[in-house]
C-alpha cells in the first residue's frame, strides 16, 4: 500500500478521498488553485501545493504542474477523483512515464471508453446489447442522415468525444436531421475538439441505470449492483438511488454480467461504471463506460458497506479485489441528492455568493469507519459529503455542488422518509439552492413510488415549479420573536423600545414594525406593516388587520426559536444577517428584511423632519395616507439611494392630507413628499 497519495483534484470528492486516506494511515497531498487557497479540501489534506490561477485550465487541468507537485512531495500515486483530469488518457500516461501511480484505469482502457462511438463497436463485439443506432467511422452527412431515417425519428444525435451532458441533440423529423446535425457537430468541435457523432434510437421514457464495477491486475473483476439516475435536468443526474428500484434479480444479474464483460472487453483495472438505457419493459442496451469513480459513489457504499475509494487504492497498489461477487450482499436501500447552488426556476442556472450560513441534518461526513460498514446496526443513516463549509464561497470557477446528502434506510420507503426529513433540516443562506426543489421531487407521486424514468422532472414541470403555500404567518412571528431579541427584548422582560415615549399607549405601548418579503427569486415585495403591542402580559401581532396572540421564546439551540400566533405554532430557526431575518420552519424557508423605521425616526428626530426627497432615489415605502395623525419624527416615507435606505420622519405633528408619490417612484433631490396639515 501506498505511504503517500496526492489528489489532483478538488470540491468534495478530494476530501472524500482526503478521508479514506486519513483511515489508512496515507499521507495525503492536496493541490490547489488561487480561488481555492483556503478551501477545505486543503484542510482536509496533510499537504498542499498551490499550482494556480483560478480557472480549472490555470490550475486542476494543467498536468505538467500536478506531476511536479506529486515529484516535490514525494507522493507515490495520484487520485483523480472526477471530472477534470479523471479520463484524461494524456494525464494517465505522464503519470506512467513519471514514475508515479495512476489511480484508474490503464491509458488503453481509458482510450478505448473515450470515444462512445468507439466503445460501442468493442461492446458489439463483446455481445453486450446496444441501442439500435448507427456509430460508424463514415461521417458523411447523407449517409448518417439515411442512417437516422433507417432507424426511425425521434433519434438521438451524440458527440461520440462528449459528456456530462452536453453535444445531445434529439430530432424529431427527418427534415429537422440536417440542422440539428450541423449544430450537434458545431458544439462537439467547440466542447470537445471532436466532431464526430453518433446516433441512437430514442427512447422514449427511459430509465438511466448503471453498474458499478471492479476489477483488479489479477483477472478479478466484480459488480457491485446497480444504481438508478433517472431522475436528470438537462441530461444531468440530479437524484441516484441503489439498488435500481423494481427490477427482477433476473435483469439486475443479466445487467451486471454485462457490465462485467464490458469490462473485461478493455481490460479494465480499478472502479468503472457501466452506464445503460432501460425501457420501460426491461430491455437494457449499454450506453457507456465512465472510467473512473463517480459522483453517485456513496449510495452503492451505502448498500454494500465498502470503502469504494479503499477498493481503489488496493487496486492501485496491485493487491487482489476485497471481496467476490459471491461474498457481495446489498443491504438495505440508498438515496442521494445532490444540493447545487443553483436556481430551479431559472433554467437551474448556477448562483454563486458566500455560504453565509450553512446547516446540514444530522450525519457523518464521509461514512467510512470501516467498523461500521458492514454492520447494519452501525451504519449511520445520514451521510454528508461536502467540499465546503459555512463562510465558504461559491464561485464561478467549478462546479457549483454544495453537497451530496446520502441517506440509507432498511427498505426504500424507509431512505425516502429519511431523505425528506434529512433536506428539510437543510439551511443555506447565500447561494440559491435547488434543496426547495429536491424536496418537490422526493416527495412527488411518480419518484415515491419509483415510477421513474429520465424525463420525470420535464413531465412534471408544473407541479414541481408551482408555488406552494408557505407558513407565512408563523415564519414572520418567527421573525418578529429574533427581532425583538436581536434589539434587546426577551420574552417578559421589557421591550427594546420603551425608552422612546411616543410609541407609550396608555401604559402599554405598540411598536409597528415594517417587513419586506424577499421572494425566492429576489424580488421584494413592498412593505407591510406588523404592529406588536404588549398590554399587561399579553402581546399581540397585528397583521393584515387581524390582531392575534402572539408569545415567543427563545429555543434551546443558536437561532432556535419559538413562537405562537393565534393559534399557530411553530419552531424554528431564525438566521439573521444584518437586517434581513432569514426563517426556517415547517420544512420552508422564507427570508424578510426589516425596514427599521425606528431608528430611521430617531435620526429623523434627532435632526429635523421634512417633507422633502434629501436625495435622489426610489420610494420604496408609504408609511402614512392622507388622514393619518401623525407625531413629530412617524416615519412617513422610506427611500432608498445607492442601496441605502432612508425613512423620511414627520417634522412636526399634523395630519397628512395629501401623498404625491407611491411605491416604486423615482423621486429628484428635493422633491417635495407629502403635504402634512401641521396642527
Ligand atoms: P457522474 O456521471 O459521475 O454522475 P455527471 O454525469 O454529473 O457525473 O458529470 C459527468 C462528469 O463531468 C463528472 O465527472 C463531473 O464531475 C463532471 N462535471 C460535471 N459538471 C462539471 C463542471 N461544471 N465542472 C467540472 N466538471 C464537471
Ligand atoms: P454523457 O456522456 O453526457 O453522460 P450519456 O450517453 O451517458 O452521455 O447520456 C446522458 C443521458 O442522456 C442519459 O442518462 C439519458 O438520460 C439520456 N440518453 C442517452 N442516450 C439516450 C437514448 N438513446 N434515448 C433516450 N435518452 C438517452
Ligand atoms: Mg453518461
Amino acid at each position: 500500500m501506498f505511504n503517500k497519495i496526492l489528489i489532483a483534484n478538488r470540491g468534495e470528492i478530494a476530501c472524500r478521498v482526503a478521508a479514506t486516506c486519513k483511515r489508512l494511515g496515507i499521507a495525503s497531498v492536496a493541490v490547489y488553485s488561487d480561488a481555492d487557497a483556503n478551501a477545505k479540501h486543503v484542510s482536509a489534506c496533510d499537504e498542499a501545493v498551490h499550482i494556480g490561477g483560478s480557472t480549472a485550465a490555470e490550475s486542476y487541468l494543467r498536468v505538467e504542474r500536478i506531476i511536479e507537485a506529486a515529484r516535490a512531495t514525494g507522493a507515490q500515486a495520484v487520485h483523480p477523483g472526477y471530472g477534470f483530469l479523471s479520463e484524461n488518457e494524456d494525464f494517465a500516461h505522464a503519470c506512467e512515464a513519471a514514475g508515479i501511480v495512476f489511480i484508474g484505469p490503464p491509458v488503453e482502457a481509458i482510450a478505448a471508453m473515450g470515444s462512445k462511438a468507439a466503445a460501442k463497436a468493442l461492446m458489439h463485439a463483446a455481445a453486450v446489447p446496444l441501442v439500435p443506432g448507427y456509430h460508424g467511422d463514415d461521417q458523411n452527412t447523407e449517409l448518417l442522415h439515411h442512417e437516422a431515417d433507417a432507424i426511425g425519428y425521434p433519434v438521438l444525435l451524440k458527440a461520440s468525444a462528449g459528456g456530462g451532458g452536453k453535444g445531445m441533440r434529439v430530432v424529431e423529423r427527418s427534415e429537422d436531421f440536417p440542422a440539428a446535425l450541423a449544430s450537434c457537430k458545431r458544439e462537439a468541435a467547440s466542447s470537445f475538439g471532436n466532431d464526430r457523432v453518433l446516433i441512437e434510437k430514442y427512447l422514449t421514457r427511459p430509465r438511466h441505470v448503471e453498474v458499478q464495477v471492479f476489477a483488479d491486475r489479477h483477472g478479478g473483476a466484480v459488480y457491485l449492483f446497480d444504481r438508478d439516475c433517472s431522475v436528470q435536468r438537462r441530461h444531468q443526474k440530479v437524484l441516484e438511488e441503489a439498488p435500481a428500484p423494481g427490477l427482477s434479480a433476473e435483469i439486475k444479474r443479466e445487467m451486471g454480467e454485462a457490465a462485467v464483460a464490458a469490462a473485461r472487453a478493455v481490460n479494465y483495472v480499478g472502479a468503472g461504471t457501466v452506464e445503460f438505457i432501460m425501457t420501460a419493459t426491461g430491455e437494457f442496451y449499454f450506453m457507456e463506460m465512465n472510467t473512473r469513480l463517480q459522483v453517485e459513489h456513496p449510495v452503492t457504499e451505502m448498500i454494500t458497506g465498502q470503502d469504494l475509494v479503499e477498493w481503489q487504492l488496493r487496486v492501485a497498489a496491485d493487491e487482489p479485489l476485497p471481496l467476490t461477487q459471491e461474498q457481495l450482499k446489498i443491504d438495505g436501500h440508498a438515496i442521494e441528492a445532490r444540493i447545487y447552488a443553483e436556481h430551479p426556476a431559472r433554467g437551474f442556472l448556477p448562483s454563486t455568493g458566500t455560504l453565509k450560513h450553512l446547516r446540514m441534518p444530522e450525519g457523518v461526513e464521509f461514512v467510512i469507519d470501516a467498523a461500521g460498514l458492514g454492520e447494519p446496526g452501525r451504519k449511520a443513516p445520514v451521510r454528508i459529503d461536502s467540499g465546503v463549509r459555512e463562510g465558504d464561497t461559491i464561485t464561478p470557477f467549478y462546479d457549483p455542488m454544495i453537497a451530496k446528502l446520502i441517506v440509507h434506510g432498511a427498505t426504500r420507503e424507509e431512505a425516502l422518509a429519511r431523505m425528506s426529513r434529512a433536506l428539510h433540516a437543510c439551511e443555506v443562506v447565500g447561494p440559491h439552492t435547488n434543496v426547495e426543489f429536491l424536496q418537490r421531487i422526493v416527495a412527488s407521486e411518480p419518484f415515491a413510488t419509483g415510477d421513474l424514468d429520465t424525463g420525470l422532472i420535464e413531465r412534471h414541470h408544473d407541479a414541481l415549479f408551482a408555488p406552494v403555500k408557505q407558513p407565512f404567518k408563523e415564519a414572520l412571528a418567527l421573525a418578529c420573536a429574533a427581532l425583538l431579541t436581536r434589539e434587546g427584548g426577551t420574552a417578559h422582560g421589557a421591550s427594546p423600545w420603551d425608552a422612546l415615549s411616543h410609541w407609550r399607549l396608555n401604559g402599554g405601548y405598540t411598536q409597528t414594525l415594517g417587513w419586506l418579503t424577499i421572494h425566492n427569486s429576489g424580488e421584494k415585495d413592498s412593505v407591510f406593516m406588523v404592529t406588536f403591542a404588549r398590554d399587561g402580559g399579553t402581546q399581540t401581532l397585528e397583521h393584515d388587520g387581524v390582531r392575534e396572540q402572539f408569545t415567543w421564546s427563545n429555543g434551546s439551540g443558536l437561532h432556535e426559536y419559538r413562537a405562537t400566533i393565534g393559534d399557530a405554532r411553530a419552531t424554528g430557526r431564525v438566521f439573521v444577517d444584518g437586517d434581513t431575518f432569514h426563517v426556517f420552519c415547517l420544512g420552508h424557508a422564507l427570508a424578510f428584511e426589516w425596514q427599521n423605521l425606528l431608528a430611521h425616526a430617531a435620526d429623523a428626530e434627532g435632526g429635523e423632519g421634512r417633507l422633502t426627497a434629501p436625495m435622489p432615489g426610489k420610494v420604496i415605502a408609504v408609511l402614512v395616507e392622507p388622514g393619518t395623525v401623525v407625531e413629530k419624527g412617524t416615519p412617513l416615507i422610506v427611500m432608498e439611494a445607492m442601496k441605502m435606505e432612508h425613512t423620511i420622519g414627520a417634522p412636526a405633528a399634523g395630519t397628512v392630507t395629501e401623498v404625491l408619490y407611491a411605491v416604486g417612484d423615482q423621486v429628484a433631490d428635493g422633491a417635495q413628499l407629502l403635504v402634512l396639515d401641521v396642527q
